[in-house]
């Protein structure tokens, strides 16, 4: 995912710095079908006495205020049922939201999941704890993400996707270049990291394994069987290709020519047998 800007020139209050951040509050936008960047456009130029940090629909996200400005998305002039948490210290995602075939609002499964996505991102950039994630219901008991106060159950799941090392659902394809030669690996980019599957490494000649006991994954050169003829001798040695050159075991040469090797104090001694 990707955090598109299209930032608000009225709708916020400028700021102490992202040092305020505490809390981020999640809400619906109580539309039917609408976008995040229409969202962003709502509340552009115009004053609305209203706004949010960020705007996430199925398939993007925008930001319409800076994290370390003060958007205006769960004030009131009532009553307060959250102690410390206010627009002041607080991140604000709106999730857009549809009208399902019962009349009722609701998410997109693709919204909650950019969702959960962008409220990591924030959890781990202002180290925001998952109690500090709240529904704007719990600030002021507006029906506020609708979908989550109608349904709790909802809610939690969102809260614990949120801590979870989630699996990654989707991997692409891309070139990987080793020594110079093109192979085809299923990539992962998750967190801007890039991930390839370790058994890619097996198309370009490395043996891949892994030890069910230690759980440690091992890559290493192939050891292959390759015809070799030694004095007038043809035999199949232990060999593999590094970086295009062809090297052989010793053990096995030497085997093919009748000669012993020892290895005695970091010298290979070669005795005709
Ligand atoms: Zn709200």
């Amino acid at each position: 995912m990707y955090i598109n800007k299209n930032l608000t020139t009225v709708n916020y209050n400028t700021g102490s710095g992202v040092g305020r951040i505490k809390y981020i509050v999640i809400h619906y936008t109580a539309n039917n079908g609408d976008t995040a960047y229409g969202n962003t456009n709502y509340f552009k130029s115009v004053n609305r006495n209203a706004s949010a940090h960020y705007f996430v629909d199925e398939k993007s996200i925008w930001q319409c205020v800076e994290d370390k400005d003060i958007a205006w998305h769960c004030g009131t002039s009532g009553t307060y049922f959250h102690k410390y948490c206010r627009n002041s210290n607080s991140i604000g995602v709106e999730l857009c939201s549809y009208i399902n075939s019962k009349g009722q609002y609701d998410f997109r499964q693709e919204t909650v999941d950019n969702a959960v996505w962008l409220v990591k991102q924030l959890m781990d950039k202002y180290k925001v704890c998952v109690e500090n994630v709240l529904r704007h219901f719990d600030v002021t008991h507006k029906r506020c993400p609708e979908p989550f106060v109608r349904d709790e159950i909802r809610w939690r799941n969102f809260t614990a996707r949120l801590t979870l090392q989630e699996k990654i659902k989707m991997s692409e394809k891309t070139n990987l270049n080793i020594n110079g030669k093109i192979y085809s690996a299923d990539r992962i980019l998750e967190n801007d990291s890039n991930f390839i599957n370790i058994r890619s490494f097996e198309q370009a000649g490395f043996k891949v394994g892994y030890d069910p006991v230690t759980k440690i994954p091992s890559i290493e050169n192939k050891l292959e069987k390759i015809p070799v003829i030694a004095c007038g001798i043809l035999g199949n040695l232990e060999g593999v290709n590094i970086n295009g050159t062809n090297v052989v075991t010793i053990r096995s040469l030497a085997a093919l020519l009748g000669y012993t090797v020892d290895y005695i104090d970091g010298n290979i001694i070669i005795t005709k047998q």
